[in-house]
């Protein structure tokens, strides 16, 4: 059997084997993506971060190869299982060409910022690649990859050939991209430098996005979808949008016939960039024929306020409420009160958007908060629709679920 790595294992080395547990085993027959620390049972020698590991099964036959990690709880991040194969950059290459294909037909050329790799559902385990217009942002969830930037970097600019790209890091492995590879959060790994923020179009609607420091890669591509969705449902209507980060429900609320719109963020960043796509948009006449205001306020107090003005339309899309599992209780309460709070802003007719981004909170938990919220008024709800995932972020394992929608009408 071969697995050998260009990158990572020194010649000489004998290639790192692992045996991991009957449950692990079966997990990763499945299909799961990741092996945790404590599931494996056995090592011919110790594992150096970012080589290739291959993993066997009690009988000694192959069961598959992956990236090691030992700063993680998640030691090593499949890559490959089934027969042997050789990890090599056509190898990679050949993974790239993959997801690039699966977004080939997605987008018209109204729509030139969408995700070209959504990590482990796409075969690259903590590896994102967003693109905006001619900037692709990479970023990475893992050291393992900090020694193959290079080979990254040459893939990306033979394969959907970018005019820049612009590197970002986990927080967690931050400090070791730094001492061991020199690298930080930001840097640009080819191309001109971002004197300023890019812009690219989505559904032919212009953003600008921090590539550099904004949360994520700079924009919530994932939400692309529910956007198109509140633009359908907003002719006419009074728009709250909370959480609103750089307006992105506005803009497409506003393309969609609403008659005002308010913008509410914790965040004057968040404000000054909504304020910016705004002036974007300024030549289009939906945006001139839509009343804007933004509200810098804590959405979670703003909402549990005095209700003295309505909306006939409500985006509630906060920040993950629930970052490790310990919080999920917790999350699921504040979603429900999230929820009870914002119904009582709503008009006769009015319509709910309730997202949740946890992904420690399953989306049957989530919605049973929102639908329990919408219960417990003396109004009646129809529940419109739920939605998930969008085609250009692929979910293919429990964890990876994490975007989770619902729409009310009241
Ligand atoms: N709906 C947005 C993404 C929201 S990201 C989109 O589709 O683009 C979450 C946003 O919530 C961030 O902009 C952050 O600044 C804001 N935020 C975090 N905590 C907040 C709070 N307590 N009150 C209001 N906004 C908050």
């Amino acid at each position: 059997m071969t697995a050998a790595s260009a990158h990572s294992t020194p010649p000489g080395s004998p290639t790192l084997r692992l045996r991991v547990s009957r449950v692990a085993e079966a997990r990763i027959r499945g299909g799961h993506p990741w092996v945790f620390s404590d599931s494996v049972r056995e090592t011919n020698r110790p594992g150096r971060d970012g080589e290739l590991a291959v993993l066997y099964d009690r009988n000694d036959r192959f069961l598959a190869v992956g990236l090691f990690d030992s700063t993680s709880p998640i030691q090593v991040r499949i890559l490959h299982r089934g027969k042997p194969c050789t990890i090599d950059e056509s190898w990679f290459g050949r993974n790239l060409a993959r997801a690039l294909q699966a977004r080939a037909s997605l987008f018209d050329s109204g729509t030139n910022g969408y995700r070209l790799i959504n990590g482990e559902s796409d075969g690259w385990p903590a590896l994102v690649v967003d693109r905006y217009n001619t900037t692709l942002v990479l970023k990475l969830y893992s050291v393992a990859w900090l020694q193959r930037l290079e080979m990254l970097q040459s893939l990306l600019v033979r394969g959907p050939a970018p005019e820049r790209i612009v590197l970002r890091l986990s927080r967690n492995i931050q400090d070791a991209a730094g001492r061991d590879f020199g690298r930080a959060d930001g840097d640009l790994l080819f191309g001109p430098p971002v004197d300023a923020p890019p812009v690219f179009l989505e559904n032919g609607i212009r953003f600008e996005v921090d590539v550099v420091r904004g949360q994520k890669t700079g924009f919530f591509l994932d939400q692309r979808e529910n956007r198109e969705r509140i633009a359908k449902v907003a002719s006419g209507r009074r728009v709250l949008n909370a959480f609103s980060f750089s307006g992105g429900f506005s803009l497409y609320a506003a393309r969609g016939g609403a008659r005002v719109v308010t913008d509410l963020d914790i965040s004057s960043h968040a404000l000054e960039q909504a304020r910016c796509n705004w002036g974007l948009n300024a030549g289009e006449p939906w945006a001139s024929a839509c009343a804007y205001e933004a509200v810098q306020a804590d959405a979670f107090e703003w909402l549990g306020g005095r209700s003295d003005r309505q909306f006939d339309l409500i985006v509630l899309d906060p920040p993950s409420l629930a970052r490790r599992e310990s919080e999920r209780a917790g999350a699921i309460a504040a979603y429900q009160r999230l929820a009870t709070d914002a119904i009582r802003w709503l008009a006769d007719g009015g319509i709910l958007f309730a997202a949740s981004c946890s992904a420690h909170v399953t989306a049957e938990e989530f919605f049973e908060a929102v639908r329990k919220a919408a219960r417990a008024g003396d109004r009646r709800a129809t529940e419109l629709e739920t939605t998930g995932h969008a085609l250009d972020h692929p979910a293919t394992f429990p964890e990876a679920q994490y975007l989770k929608g619902i729409y009310l009408r009241f």
